[in-house]
């Protein structure tokens, strides 16, 4: 037994409107979880669903998909770590794949996850190949160096999440198998390892790519497998909680 909670996250992409938000909320009513679970829902929904989460007592709490590094200023568009603290986000995604294809570099992830620390929220640093590289064996490659990136100059590694998201199981419906994802997750604890020392045994690693209800529980027994980045079945309450179960 690693002694790592489970860690749940929902990631809502562009989707939901306050009534619908309201709706999942009511599926998932009962059972306090017996894992961590967050939601991150887009900007606009940010208030409402903090408003919608105090139901729950903190079982769940809220995330964001994304911020700027900058503490302040010119930046028309953009959404600053002290306001997502703010609205009470514990976490923020950074570095999503769907982020990353928009342009996004490594650079400024970096840039945003130095910045998330200290202001007090916890980066979840999204890494992970593409198909292709991983046609050419090159998965292990491409994530430490997207680690190696996103934590240059991160001095304590206690606050930082890790997802492993491959490009190919994104919203495909076609999840890494747990073996598959084992294996990148022993090089992500590893590479943190050398980073960070004893400290990576308690980073939360989480796999992301159309984990759904009925395999949650096959990647949940992994030993570094610690959690979920849940895209399209988070939108959905029996889903959802499914993956919860799985992780609890
Ligand atoms: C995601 O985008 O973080 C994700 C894992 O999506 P899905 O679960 O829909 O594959």
């Amino acid at each position: 037994e690693s002694g790592r909670r489970g860690l749940v996250i929902g990631n809502w992409k562009m989707n939901m409107s306050i009534e619908e938000a309201a709706l999942l909320f009511e599926g998932m009513k009962g059972e306090a979880p017996a894992c961590d679970v967050a939601v991150c829902p887009p900007f606009p929904l940010l208030y409402p669903v903090k408003v919608m989460l105090a139901q729950f007592q903190d079982q769940i709490v809220l995330g964001a998909q994304n911020m700027h590094w900058a503490d302040q200023g010119a930046h028309t568009g953009e959404v600053s770590a002290s306001m997502l603290k703010e609205l009470d986000c514990r976490y923020v995604i950074l570095g999503h794949s769907e982020r990353r294809q928009a342009g996004e570099t490594d650079e400024e992830v970096n840039l945003k996850v130095k910045q998330a620390l200290s202001e007090g929220l916890q980066p979840v640093l999204c890494v992970g190949e593409t198909k292709e590289e991983r046609e050419q064996g090159r998965s292990g490659e491409v994530v430490i160096s997207q680690l190696h990136a996103g934590l240059d100059g991160v001095e304590n590694v206690n606050s930082v999440v890790v997802a492993y998201e491959p490009v190919w199981a994104i919203g495909t419906g076609l999840a890494a198998t747990p073996e598959q994802a084992q294996d990148v997750h022993r090089t992500i604890r590893q590479t943190l390892t050398n980073q960070f020392g004893d400290a990576a045994a308690r980073v939360p690693l989480l796999y992301g790519g159309s984990v759904k209800a009925d395999n949650a529980l096959s990647l949940a027994v992994m030993d570094d497998i610690d959690g979920a980045l849940v895209g399209g079945a988070s939108l959905i309450a029996v889903e959802f909680k499914g993956v919860i179960d799985g992780f609890s």
